[in-house]
């Protein structure tokens, strides 16, 4: 069976044409299963019997489901421990803001990257995800969102309000996967189903300077989102080992072409995760500045969320704050942001999968 939500409209399209059809009937199958949230396409009168034998067929979902969800006492943040079709867990994050409701989605089960501050680091790479996979996860945030009004109805949303942008900045390097990324971006941006802008959409990365390449190449447009974290390559490195393969100051290099070279008004969001006495000083601050020059950037100073056990900890509030004073009179666009879901463990690096015993005590389910 192939994963219904795997598939882009060309490939709708395709099939349709395979069966002699209108090539309506992609729109038609698009807007039932990712705007109006049915699985059961075969059933779907508007389509011609053929196609719904098809559908029956050889289309079936890919077995994602919510395992278990926890809401935040503090911020309204819903976090999704999602099962996929082998049993394999993955999570995502709902967050509300003031204008916009936000996801953040996974794209591998694990990540490989072992960057040393983080907790999802820790557990290895699994398995990538698939395209299907990784926009299971969008349906599933609406489909909950539909089925909890009073979640809306709490933070003033209207009752139509639905995800409305997405950030590739759960568990994995998103561009480690590429390739099911990139697909996974054509089917959430199409307007006949999700409809999320490309502008809506953030891709994180920790520095993988091929997979950039390849997904620039695609989606020149693309909002990027980059974890820096250090200042010199002896220090990054440390902390981050993707950076012996592709040293922060070329990416930077490639970076400033890209952005010359597309004329583009997206800006590069840089995320800095700030560790106390290791990223945090007045020196780093000058480097740092130096090191974004040229490139239009946002930079978020985001002190570091404490998992235990962990040799780091969060900045004092003192130096946070010389910190960011010192980047923002240099002219940079800089803001301190609190990781939201503090209390669930949804803030960033503290996605992982826990076992059982640890869930019971950090988790409260809704
Ligand atoms: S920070 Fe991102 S790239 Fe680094 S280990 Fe964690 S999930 Fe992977």
């Amino acid at each position: 069976m192939l994963d219904m939500f795997a598939q882009t409209r060309l490939q709708w399209e395709a099939l349709c044409l395979e069966l002699g059809l209108p090539l309506i009937h992609a729109k038609t199958i698009y807007r039932a299963l990712f705007k109006e949230g049915h699985t059961d396409l075969a059933t779907l009168a508007s389509l011609p019997k053929i196609l719904q034998e098809k559908l029956r067929d050889s289309f079936a979902g890919n077995g994602a489901t919510i395992a278990k969800e926890s809401l935040s006492r503090y911020d309204g943040t819903v976090k999704f421990l999602i099962r996929l079709g082998d049993g394999s867990l993955v999570e995502s994050v709902l967050m509300p803001e003031k204008q916009r409701i936000t996801l953040c989605i996974s794209r591998q089960v694990g990540c490989a990257q072992a960057c040393t501050f983080c907790y999802t680091g820790r557990m290895g790479l699994k398995r990538q995800m698939t395209a299907g996979e990784i926009v299971s996860q969008v349906w599933l945030a609406r489909q909950w969102i539909r089925e909890h009004p009073e979640w809306l109805e709490a933070r003033s949303y209207p009752s139509f309000a639905s995800v409305s942008n997405i950030v590739f900045m759960g568990m994995g390097e998103p561009l480690d996967n590429v390739i099911e990324v990139s697909r996974a971006l054509h089917i959430l941006s199409d307007p006949w189903g999700f409809h999320l802008a490309l502008r809506k959409i953030s891709v994180s990365t920790a520095g993988h300077r091929d997979g950039l390449v390849a997904i620039l190449e695609e989606f020149p447009d693309l909002s990027l989102a980059l974890s820096l974290h250090a200042t010199t390559e002896r220090e990054r490195s440390q902390l981050m080992p993707i950076n012996r393969r592709w040293p922060i100051g070329e990416l930077l290099d490639f970076l400033r072409a890209h952005y010359e070279r597309t004329g583009t008004d997206r800006s590069l969001l840089v995320q800095y995760t700030v560790i106390r006495g290791v990223n945090d000083s007045e020196r780093q601050a000058r480097e740092l500045v130096e090191l974004l020059r040229g490139l239009p950037v946002k930079l978020n100073l985001i002190p570091l969320n404490e998992v235990e056990p962990s040799r780091f900890q969060s900045p004092e509030p003192g130096s946070l704050e010389a910190f960011r004073d010192l980047l923002y009179e240099a002219g940079i666009r800089v803001m301190v942001r609190y990781s939201k879901g503090q209390d669930i463990d949804a803030a960033c690096g503290q996605l992982v999968i826990k076992t059982k015993a640890e869930e019971s005590e950090s988790i409260s389910v809704v």
